[in-house]
């Protein structure tokens, strides 16, 4: 494991992460829709984001913020997953 000055991408969050982590547990804990999955498949650690990432990092940072004001997930449609 390499150690860095990373920390957490949530807002206000000073939470020290890996390099090749997005968020730290308790916050990643708090984003668990697509955009998550989205962020894992394009996520390249040390290197410079693709733009996806960055926009799709801006969504979960809005839904983690959603979580921390509500207490619950952002509400969506029912998904089925085979
Ligand atoms: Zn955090």
């Amino acid at each position: 494991m390499e150690l860095t000055d990373l920390t957490c991408r949530a807002v206000g969050c000073r939470a020290r992460i890996l390099k090749t982590e997005i968020f730290c547990a308790r916050h990643l804990a708090m984003c668990q829709s697509d955009v998550r999955r989205v962020l894992e498949r394009k996520f390249r650690p040390g290197r410079k984001q693709s733009h996806v990432f960055d926009v799709n990092l801006k969504l979960a940072v809005k839904e983690i913020l959603y979580y921390q004001t509500e207490g619950h997930h952002v509400p969506r449609d029912v998904e089925f997953e085979f």
